[in-house]
């Protein structure tokens, strides 16, 4: 009999449902909706929903379920209680998300920091896959981080989840952690987006819509704001490498998130970095992830494996 779990998702915009087989880490079917993050009882409600939905799925593939696994932001507990959510999902502070989850859907429930999550889903099934020391950096709204050595998470729980925030030494504006200089602020999709409003990307450019992607594709046609803009993420992405490299010796850093897609014209200047290598025959390679967005379910679905 195939081995079945759902995995779970949630996103700061979207929530994404998989049922998975985890031996050839494949989605079967995936549900997707709108993040619910104001009220707790909907919340719930559209995951209980989907949870029935993939279960008929996998009753007609005649198929057991082993159970839940929950991608979510913040620091989350073994016994699967949220806490430190940076407002993204302020009911989910002091929340007993898996105890409501297994009261539901009668299957067991267990739940892990996100990006926690999309490294598992990257080491065990993506392009870190046979790779031993795999760092996962997840650039979308923010920057997530997770760590897997030989297949596993080093440590049991999320203590690094912040690691986003190490400071890279600008003083001139605050990170929403309150402190100045985090290069989540500067690398991920938000202070990419930041960056360029510094600059009066918006009064210079009123006709294009401002997201990475645009500004990317302004850096490919030459706009020199753009370039200036990629120059400085790059930099800045480089330091944060630096840094985690000296803390995690990675074999592998895979980049992934909604700002990784864009990010193939630039790999090449991410290779040749004059890092301190933490013993002699040190290499690392750095890939983007090929997952795309089924990583966050993979992984979470692999909390059963
Ligand atoms: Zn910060």
């Amino acid at each position: 009999m195939r081995k079945l779990a759902i995995g779970i998702d949630i996103g700061g915009t979207r929530t994404k449902l998989g049922l998975v087989d985890l031996e050839k880490g494949e989605v079967l079917e995936m549900l997707i909706s709108p993040t619910e993050t104001k009220d707790s009882d909907k919340f719930l409600e559209i995951i209980n929903s989907g949870i029935d939905q993939l279960k008929t799925v996998a009753k007609r593939e005649q198929s057991t379920i082993l159970g839940v696994g929950f991608g979510v932001t913040g620091f989350v507990f073994d016994d699967g209680m949220v806490d430190s959510t940076y407002g993204f999902l302020d009911f989910m502070e002091d929340y007993p998300l898996s105890e409501y989850i297994e009261k539901y859907s009668s299957l067991s429930c267990r739940a892990d920091n996100d990006a926690r999550v999309v490294a598992l889903g990257e080491a065990l099934y993506g392009i870190g896959k046979g790779q031993n020391r795999v760092l996962v950096l997840t650039l979308g709204t923010g920057l997530g981080l997770g760590f897997i050595a030989n297949g596993k998470f080093e440590t049991s729980l999320p203590y690094a989840h912040m690691g986003g925030h190490i400071s890279v030494g600008r003083t001139d504006f605050k990170c929403y952690c309150g402190k100045k200089g985090c290069l989540e602020a500067l690398v991920s999709a938000t202070g990419i987006v930041d960056s360029a409003k510094r600059m009066g990307w918006e009064q210079k450019y009123p006709h294009l819509e401002l997201n990475v992607q645009t500004i990317f594709k302004a850096e490919q046609e030459g706009n020199v704001d753009a370039k200036e803009i990629v120059t400085e993420f790059l930099a800045y992405l480089k330091t944060g490498i630096d840094n985690y490299i000296n803390l995690f010796a990675p074999d592998m850093i895979i980049i992934g998130g909604g700002v990784s897609k864009g990010m193939k014209p630039y790999l090449d200047k991410l290779t040749q970095i004059d890092f301190l290598p933490p013993y002699k025959s040190y290499k690392v390679k750095i890939a983007l992830s090929e997952l795309d967005e089924h990583s966050g379910i993979l992984g979470s679905a692999a909390l059963f494996n």
